[in-house]
């Protein structure tokens, strides 16, 4: 794992087994550890009030001022979220399992340990973890279902229909193994994919790869395709999935059998006529690809409709690999026609420079805009007189990162958003812009090409501020469509060029933003508003149409 260190401490009395664990820990070899240790229970304590940040204990029960489960009980008490591994004597083995029991991630004998062992396990304890405590609690699913339940309000929803939409229909978590390449190791990742509304045809949504993922986040970004499907008109209910692991510290091939296994894993839910995975965040064509074979090789025969976003030759459509950053750009260009805003005239700023903000940028400036700033994982870089895309786009393939672009100067991810522009479009991830930041925000147009960029408080200032908000479910809703457009070349044996793609891209773009607009014009509403209160009485039409089962 590249980054920070993992904090871990360590409450050991006995210098020899101390020195055994610090020993080991430098030769975990696949992330870095920054070790304390404490002799006693009461140092251990300390070091753990301090205040400092600790990812993971490790504990010797046996402690010259506190025995067995009492030592387990106190650190519990003063940690209550963190991993705790217990350290055993080959003889004490009953009292580790019986912390285990009462709550301790795991133990380890450390007489016959090896640094490999030690350092799966720690790993392994933090996605136990995890998993245990914060699966739901996260301030994605928080946010997406606080909109919910605004939008739910203001259009006086059922209550049985606002219980029912607030959670997803159908949720799977898997946890699998895949080998590194060094075919010693064995990692172990947890997987989601979550199915939010099943009542609308096949669910959609792409598959995200991040370190952050868990089944609260994926839920989230779930629920939120259900209302960019709705909005669109599009015959698919809302889904994700996810893994949680940090894709840029892996190869090609690890990626491959991790893609593999994962879709192995989760191949009961998804099918063309059930669900139907894309590329998120840290995915892609290839990845698509994969598990499209993978399928294909599961039933006996290709089928390229269980996927959208594959490489064109395995029936993935033209333009879906730019589709969502050209819809951002079409969207905004049915908003500057409404607004009477010239947009040659203008300059933007966008923060990510993945598939979704690297093609937004270019379109933008395709289109005369001024891209005054880009950024990426690395940082932000700024040139008020514009930046080259072509340039830009051309240093990132050679060099991976923006970080050290010679034609501009560097900023902060920060410093970015609070750029004076006229669009500021953010494509990265989501809560970037909250109450800390919305009141420095110094933009006309704010172009979501994330989910969830915005949190609900930040919203409200935006819109005291009078920034026009381009709602996510509407500018990033491109991909998709798209999506939309090659399952159905797929289900159908069609062969669109990309001049139709695009065509019919922009013309469903431009009526959901008419709807949308004459929503929010007729009821007061901002965008969002009439984009989630759009997308959820199309949903509930149609589960009101369906009735009840039995
Ligand atoms: N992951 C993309 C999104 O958030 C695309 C989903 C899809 O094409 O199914 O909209």
């Amino acid at each position: 794992m590249s980054g920070k260190p993992l904090r871990a401490l360590l409450i050991e009395d006995n210098p020899i087994h101390a020195r055994l664990i610090e020993k080991l820990l430098e030769e975990v070899g696949s992330y870095d550890v920054a070790l304390q240790t404490g002799g006693t229970l009461a140092t251990g304590l300390e070091m753990l009030g301090r205040g400092e940040d600790f990812d993971v204990v490790l504990l010797d029960l046996v402690l010259p001022d506190s025995q067995e489960m009492d030592t387990y009980f106190r650190v519990r008490a003063a940690v209550p979220e963190l991993p705790v591994l217990i350290l055993s004597g080959i003889d004490d083995v009953t009292l580790a399992s019986r912390a285990v029991e009462a709550g301790a991630q795991d133990y380890l004998v450390k007489t016959s340990l090896d640094a490999q062992t030690l350092g799966r396990s720690i790993r392994y304890a933090r996605e136990i973890t995890h998993a245990q405590r914060s699966e739901w609690n996260s301030p994605s699913f928080r946010l997406a279902q606080q909109q919910f339940l605004k939008a739910a309000e203001l259009m006086s929803l059922d209550d049985n229909l606002r219980q029912r939409l607030l959670f997803p229909q159908r949720t799977q978590i898997v946890s699998f193994p895949f080998r590194r390449d060094n075919e010693q190791e064995v990692e172990t990742v947890f997987g989601y994919r979550v199915q939010h509304v099943l009542s609308m045809g096949p669910t959609k949504g792409g598959i995200r790869y991040h370190p952050d993922v868990n089944l609260g986040e994926t839920g989230a970004l779930a629920m939120w395709m259900t209302w960019k499907c709705a909005l669109m008109q599009l015959p698919f209910g809302g889904a994700k999935g996810g893994v949680r692991f940090d894709p840029t510290d892996f190869s090609r091939s690890e990626l491959q059998r991790l893609t593999r296994r994962y879709t192995s894993e989760i191949i009961g839910m998804i099918g063309p006529d059930k669900d139907i995975p894309a590329p998120d965040m840290g995915t892609d064509e290839q990845t698509m690809a994969w598990i499209m074979d993978t399928y294909s090789q599961q039933v006996g025969y290709a089928v390229p409709a269980v996927v959208t976003g594959k490489p064109v030759v395995l029936g993935g459509s033209e333009g879906r690999s730019e589709a969502t950053g050209r819809g951002l750009v079409y969207v905004v260009e049915e908003a500057a026609r409404r607004l009477e805003i010239d947009l040659p005239q203008t300059t933007a700023v966008v923060q990510g420079f993945g598939n979704v903000g690297r093609n937004a940028a270019r379109f933008f400036s395709e289109l005369g805009v001024t891209v005054l700033g880009v950024s990426d994982v690395t940082g932000g870089i700024f040139n008020p007189r514009g930046l080259h895309l072509d340039d830009v786009i051309d240093y990132t393939r050679r060099h991976r990162f923006l970080e050290g672009y010679p034609e501009a100067e560097a900023v902060t991810n920060e410093e970015l958003l609070e750029l004076q522009c006229d669009i500021l479009a953010p494509c990265a991830l989501q809560g970037q812009i909250h109450g800390g930041n919305a009141n420095q925000i110094q933009c006309r147009i704010l172009a979501e090409g994330a989910n969830g960029p915005t949190t609900l408080d930040a919203d409200e200032i935006l819109q005291d501020r009078g920034i026009y908000v381009l709602p996510d479910i509407l500018a990033n809703a491109g991909g998709v469509t798209v999506s939309y457009f090659e399952w159905v070349q797929d289900t159908q044996n069609y062969m669109w060029t990309l001049e139709q793609i695009n065509e019919r891209l922009r013309r469903i773009l431009a009526d959901a933003y008419e709807r949308l607009a004459g929503r929010a014009e007729n009821e007061g509403y901002d965008l969002r508003t009439a984009a989630l209160v759009e997308g959820i009485s199309r949903v509930r039409e149609a589960k009101l149409a369906r009735g009840l089962f039995p």
